[in-house]
């Protein structure tokens, strides 16, 4: 059997405890070494086989998984953050359902949220944004025509965005070109959210690429964009004496 399993974002206390458990009793890990905490590399148990999958590619993957299977053993993969986003696993769930071997999936906490925990932020303000959006600059890697980071960006909702620190300077270009932001409108880049050697800026579109390049941030990092970092926004419907809801009568009935 094989099991992907969410790192989560860095501190290795933020993988949940079956992910921990499934660490634990592995007999082979095959984790994504660009990224996840090696310090969680220390649950495996004595003689657990461990591959670093940067060094590898996909078919190299899957053999090793084969192999495992054929031994009646056991396989984690071990994905940064949350497997659903960015992970690749689709391409190594087809093969593996091709060839029958059963695998599940163990989510865990996407950088995405360690970002706004280190910013102490909602993404989801009442009357700022209730869309969050996340996305990546094209690079080397394409993005579909209606997904470019303008067209994305002409909705003004929150934006957090993904494996693009590198191309920081376009990015910044492509905030402004989608029309809704402006140079003034709060930003945030978030580095190694939740390990020991996070940084955090906090600076506007205008200033972002600028930002970046002072604070040497090069890699490892998510850009999240939108009024859900400014001073402004509505309190909830939810905890308003006045609303009434299904779990608590409000002084409006
Ligand atoms: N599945 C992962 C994302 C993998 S893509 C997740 O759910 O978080 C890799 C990109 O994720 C990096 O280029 C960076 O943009 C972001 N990333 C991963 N870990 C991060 C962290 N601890 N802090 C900030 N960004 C991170």
């Amino acid at each position: 059997m094989v099991h992907f399993v969410g790192a989560g974002p860095g501190a290795p206390d933020l993988i949940t405890q079956r992910g921990a458990a499934l660490l634990q009793a592995a007999d082979c890990i095959i984790y994504a070494g660009s990224l996840v905490n090696p310090a969680l590399l220390g649950l495996a148990k004595a003689g657990c086989a461990i591959y670093n999958s940067a060094e590898m590619t996909l078919e190299q993957v899957l053999d090793v998984m084969r192999r495992m299977e054929a031994a009646g053993k056991t396989t984690v993969r071990l994905h940064t953050g949350d497997p659903c986003l960015y992970g690749a696993i689709r391409e190594q769930m087809d093969v593996l359902d091709a060839e029958g071997i059963p695998y599940d999936d163990t989510p865990g906490v996407s950088s995405f949220c360690g970002a706004a925990a280190a910013l102490n932020a909602e993404y989801t303000l009442p009357t700022v944004s209730q869309t969050v959006i996340i996305t990546r600059m094209e690079g080397r890697t394409p993005v579909p025509e209606k997904e470019k980071l303008a067209s994305l960006a002409s909705h003004g909702a929150t934006m957090v965005i993904f494996l693009s620190i590198g191309l920081v300077d376009k990015v910044q270009e492509a905030l402004l070109a989608g029309g809704a932001y402006t140079a003034e409108t709060p930003a945030a880049v978030v580095y190694k959210a939740t390990w020991p050697e996070q940084k955090t800026v906090r600076c506007t579109v205008g200033t972002l690429a600028e930002s970046v390049h002072a604070a040497h941030i090069t890699k490892t990092a998510l850009i999240v964009v939108g009024g859900f970092l400014g001073q402004n926004y509505e309190r909830s419907k939810l905890y308003d004496p006045a609303f009434t809801t299904a779990f608590r009568k409000g002084t409006d009935q």
